[in-house]
């Protein structure tokens, strides 16, 4: 009897520099199994904590205490962005980077490579050289994508937006090779469940109140404090959910505070889907993987802050399609939060602008591109529920 053929190896480069990238190979995994039953195998190498050498290792770790210089990252951002800088990175870093990168090639074979992370794209396609499986860049910044996202070599590129498309093909990509998908996100956010009485109920929270969701990315960026004591102070009289992500100071800082209105704390959650759900208004980081995901929430957005650089285009964006308002001084995020429980209809307004901008297919869409690449057959998947596939702008 014949072997049967061997299942298709899918290998996924990430780095755990906030908490987007993993969260993106997580749904994309997902996608995959709903999309092909168990007809491949996949992987996830955080490159940098795993193999790059000291002290880039250290990258992930340091990674948010790196971007509260907001300025001096930002400045870094623009400074580099560009393909002539990216060039002279590359060829700089790789002395440094090779073995590594030429060791995890080599301790990973795959029939399919991903890069979910600008800074592998150019070092991973050299270690591979000519004779290599199928490269997929999945970019993972919604709209101001840096150069690094960006190599030729790549067969494909999936971008988030249009937006993102444009700085792709500015950046010499060959408009065949880039195609919009939209950003990926779990399929827990799509899947029909309970309405907010019930979740509430199952949270623990007050029933009836307004409920505001307060998160700064998977690390707990930005001053979250700071802007939940302005809410709670407001006069406002709301239930304060705020998740501190991986930020374990901030979480024992915030159990620590008193407050005036119901407010529940929780460290790094698997529950964002409820979260969202159960929510009325979410005060967040401008991170693209929780912006998508609150959009299909039907949740209207708040910025408090953002990291220059990769998520300033994530500003225009939100305000630009009345998905919600960025509001960097805490009292600008009060007065936001004022009209939307004092004026229902403008708030289901901007919800409907929200569901509307919603992508809950992007995940899908990606696991069929990669599908594509190594010759599985779609036969087998199950529908994403409801019907919701629609084209990302
Ligand atoms: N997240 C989570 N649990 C938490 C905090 C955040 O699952 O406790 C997820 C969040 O839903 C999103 C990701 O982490 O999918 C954060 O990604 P984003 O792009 O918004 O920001 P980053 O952390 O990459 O800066």
């Amino acid at each position: 009897m014949n072997n049967p053929k061997p299942k298709p190896h899918i290998l996924f480069l990430f780095s755990d520099t906030g908490g987007g990238h993993r969260a993106a190979v997580d749904a994309i995994i997902e996608a995959l199994r709903l999309e092909f039953g168990e007809a491949a195998t996949t992987e996830m190498v955080d490159f940098l904590t795993n193999y790059a050498p000291p002290p880039y290792n250290q990258l992930p770790r340091f990674y948010p205490e790196m971007v509260k210089a907001s300025e001096l990252w930002g400045a870094g951002f623009r400074i580099s962005d560009g393909r002539p800088q990216v060039r002279l990175m590359t060829s700089t870093f790789w002395p440094y980077v090779r073995r590594a990168a030429r060791r995890l090639v080599k301790e990973h074979p795959a029939d399919l490579l991903v890069s979910v992370h600008p800074l592998g794209n150019s070092f991973f396609l050299k270690a591979l050289g000519a004779r290599r499986p199928p490269f997929v860049t999945v970019v993972t910044d919604m709209v101001s994508t840096h150069a690094l996202w960006f190599d030729k070599r790549a067969d494909l590129i999936l971008v988030p937006t249009e937006k993102a498309r444009q700085f792709a093909i500015q950046y010499h990509m060959s408009p065949q090779k880039v195609r919009v998908v939209g950003q990926p996100i779990s399929e827990r956010y799509c899947v029909p469940g309970p309405g907010k009485t019930t979740l509430r109920r199952e949270f623990g929270w007050p029933v009836d109140k307004f409920t505001v969701l307060m998160v700064g990315g998977g690390d707990g960026m930005g001053p979250l404090a700071e802007t939940a004591h302005a809410i709670d102070e407001s006069g406002l009289d709301l239930n304060l959910v705020i998740v501190t992500g991986r930020n374990t100071r901030l979480k024992e800082e915030l159990q620590g505070a008193a407050w005036e209105n119901p407010v529940f704390i929780y460290g790094f959650t698997r529950e964002m889907p409820t979260l969202m759900r159960a929510a009325d208004a979410i005060v967040t980081k401008a991170g693209p993987g929780t912006i998508a995901e609150a959009l299909v929430a039907g949740l209207p957005i708040i910025l408090y802050s953002k990291l220059p650089g990769q998520e300033d285009g994530n500003v225009d964006y939100v305000e630009e399609r009345g998905l919600g308002v960025w509001a960097p001084e805490p009292l600008k995020v009060v007065r936001t939060l004022t009209r939307w429980v004092c004026r229902p209809p403008e708030r289901e307004r901007v919800a409907g602008n929200c569901l509307a901008a919603a992508c809950p297919d992007a995940s899908r869409r990606i696991a069929r591109a990669l599908g594509e690449k190594v010759g599985l057959d779609p036969a087998g998947g199950s529908p994403l529920p409801g019907g919701r596939a629609k084209k990302p702008v």
